[in-house]
């Protein structure tokens, strides 16, 4: 190995590596030394039986040690070559065959002792080992022959074997433990050199589980850390402004608005007002389930800077759902004095500053994010739907709208049910506020999965439905491929869609939304439908956030074996947000049961933490929270299922938290991480 190799080399500089496969293994996401040793293998092949040939018995794995008698390559009438290889042992021979690898014989000569570990096949009416896998031997312990053989995530041109050549080496670097001895202790934990090791090439399977456990618990571990570090960061801040309560308007606020505040919005509102009184800045999530009223609760946090003579910022991740805050918002506060401006990428005075003062809620988009916030005295940010947006822009909305260590008070706002663990680990440099309840007007949305022969019957029903229930009814077609906003592919199919139904249900009126429409054709598209002049609205997903229109209690979902079960939660929760009976139609193609079982979960359930836990046993935390295209944790080892792993190394980040000068350490890692400076 060359000179001077530490965990921060780039593969490239490694021997047998160079440009062309450091390329290669930036596909695995392979980057340094580090991430190669950090590149663990998915399963081991227990190559450990040894046997003498004469042992042999067909199916059996195992490994043999002998000497090479004979080797070479032949060529079939196909024009195949198959390269044939003699071993002997003292018991006797054995042939071995490959298909098409000639330069393997230059390599296997006669007289060299070679390890062969593979499967005992019959080939032409005798035992052979095809393919095995074959090390020249030495006199230390092989890495792809006689022991566990660890198989690894693979790219095009970087087998396992490729991969098991390259860190075997690296392994024999130094490599310096980095959690403090006191977690090693305390949660039984072997040393990281020592792990890094086994879990590659594993002395037995107790070992690998072993490196396993201390691999899995260091990430989990590194990421609370970092949650708490950030955490502590916060606090150094200060609000731009120490807001003062006012009792006797927040309580008139509320008795003017139209309904009654359910008592988990009461809690949660007490927990913010009291947020904004303190002399840190808030930093909190609120999560509650489509429907749960959460708009309001940003209202009572906006009226309070409002009553402190400052100024709030609301964000939206869709155009859409700007545009129906600012009508919201309009409604609910313009009527007490309040000045509201809406910016989005379409609002012609781009480019502009905010107005410093006149204005007193900006409600927008990212567009947000483009302007400068200079000059304003904003007290306060929200930012609605929250799992749409990058941890990387929230922190460049607060670094335009604060002032140096002087920070706004900060609110998220999502529907995304995260279970509480998820949340301290991921967001644990939040404070956490849910809303469990809903409003009592409502009743569960009936839902239904509808196979391809009551297609016709449905379609009948849903215009019957409309006709005598006066309702309206949305139809969601799933985008054509994944990805996080729309391709035109998916606006065509839509449109195709489009055309098919509105013969179908002729003569009720139907509209077409897709996030490829001009803003304006967008939101007269919507506000047609709001006021009830469309009967039917066909989407592609955009409609998935937030969008409030009481009176449409129909939800049809086209292929709706696309969407995981917590977007489908959040689509169906665009409907029976008022007093009326709502339903779900669920429309899928497939006949495969378990898709049926899955979207069936739906059918029965109709709480949005129950079916995101559902959905995070089935499809795994990276598409649940959308962490794998953020690529914000991708968990290797770790599981966020793992509830008593989250504990217990939540714990342990406590512990050294505020100690990190004892343990260098993992203020060094805290640092090469980019999250200390
Ligand atoms: P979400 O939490 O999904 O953002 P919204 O804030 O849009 O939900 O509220 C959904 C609907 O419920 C709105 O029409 C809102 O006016 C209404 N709402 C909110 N709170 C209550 C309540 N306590 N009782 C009745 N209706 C409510
Ligand atoms: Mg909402």
């Amino acid at each position: 190995m060359a000179q001077n190799v530490t965990l921060n080399t780039p593969v490239s500089d490694l021997f047998m590596v160079g440009q062309a496969y450091a390329k290669k293994l930036a596909k695995l996401e392979i980057h340094t030394v580090k991430d190669l040793l950090y590149h663990f293998p998915g399963r081991y092949l227990d190559f450990r039986q040894t046997r003498t040939i004469s042992q042999l018995k067909p199916g059996e794995i195992i490994t043999i040690t002998g000497k090479i008698v004979s080797s070479q390559n032949i060529y079939t009438r196909s024009r195949k070559k198959i390269q044939k290889i003699i071993i002997q042992d003292k018991s006797g021979q054995i042939e071995a065959v490959w298909f098409n690898q000639p330069f393997l014989v230059s390599s296997l000569k006669p007289d060299k002792q070679v390890c062969l570990s593979g499967k005992v096949d019959v080939f032409g009416r005798q035992l052979s080992l095809v393919s095995p896998e074959y090390e020249l031997f030495k006199d230390s312990a092989g890495i792809h022959t006689g022991r566990l053989v660890p198989i690894y995530p693979e790219t095009r041109g970087v087998s396992s074997k490729w991969l098991r050549s390259r860190i075997a080496p690296v392994l024999k670097l130094p490599i310096k433990e980095f959690l403090p001895p006191v977690i090693l202790k305390n949660h039984a934990l072997i040393g990281l050199e020592e792990s890094l090791k086994q879990i590659h090439f594993p002395q037995d399977l107790q070992s690998a589980e072993q490196a396993r456990k201390r691999l899995a618990f260091e990430e989990m571990f590194l990421i609370q850390l970092i949650s708490l570090t950030r955490k502590k960061l916060w606090q150094t801040h200060q609000p731009t402004q120490v807001l003062k309560l006012d009792q006797p308007k927040t309580l008139e606020f509320i008795a003017g608005l139209p309904f009654k505040l359910t008592s988990a919005q009461k809690r949660v509102i007490k927990q913010i007002l009291t947020d904004l009184t303190k002399d840190q800045p808030m930093n909190r999530l609120l999560q509650g389930d489509v429907g749960s009223g959460k708009t309001v609760v940003a209202a009572m946090a906006i009226y309070l800077a409002w009553l402190n003579n400052q100024q709030a910022v609301l964000m939206a991740p869709t155009e859409i759902l700007a545009q129906q805050h600012y009508q919201t918002f309009q409604n609910l506060l313009q009527p007490l004095g309040m000045k509201i401006e809406l910016i989005t990428g379409s609002t012609k005075t781009k480019r502009q500053p905010l107005h410093p003062t006149p204005c007193d809620l900006i409600i927008g988009t990212h567009a947000l994010l483009h302007r400068s916030l200079e000059a304003t005295n904003i007290a306060l940010v929200i930012v609605d739907e929250q799992h749409r947006f990058g941890v990387e822009q929230r922190a460049q909305l607060l670094k335009k709208a604060g002032k140096k260590t002087l920070v706004p008070h900060f609110l998220t706002m999502t529907a995304t049910p995260i279970p509480r663990t998820v949340a301290l680990t991921l967001y644990g440099d939040l404070e956490l506020s849910t809303i469990d309840e809903m409003p009592d007007n409502r009743q569960a949305v009936k839902t239904w999965v509808v196979s391809p022969h009551k297609k016709l019957a449905a379609y009948q029903w849903i215009k019957t439905q409309i006709k005598k229930e006066h309702s309206q009814t949305f139809i969601v077609c799933p985008l054509i491929e994944q990805s996080e906003s729309e391709t035109l592919k998916d606006v065509k199919a839509a449109t195709v869609e489009f055309e098919r139904l509105k013969t179908i249900f002729q003569p009720l009126k139907v509209d077409l939304l897709h996030g490829r429409l001009k803003v304006k054709s967008k939101k007269q598209a919507i506000d047609r439908f709001r006021a009830g002049k469309t009967h039917i609205l066909v989407s592609t997903p955009v409609v998935e956030v937030g969008i409030d229109i009481p009176n449409a209690t129909i939800m049809m979902i086209e292929t709706a074996e696309r969407f995981g079960l917590a977007q489908l939660h959040q689509l169906r929760g665009r409907v029976g947000r008022g007093a009326k009976q709502s339903y779900c139609l669920l429309f899928t193609d497939s006949a495969n049961p378990q898709i049926i079982k899955r979207l069936s979960y739906l059918e029965k359930f109709h709480n949005g933490a129950r079916l995101a836990e559902i959905d995070l046993q089935l499809r795994g935390p990276g598409e649940v929270y959308g962490v794998k295209q953020h690529g914000f944790f991708k968990l290797k080892l770790a599981s966020l299922n793992n509830q008593a792993l989250i504990n217990q190394t939540r714990e342990a980040a406590k512990l050294v938290i505020n100690h990190l000068n004892k343990y260098q350490g993992l203020k060094l890692w805290l640092k090469q991480s980019k999250i200390l400076t």
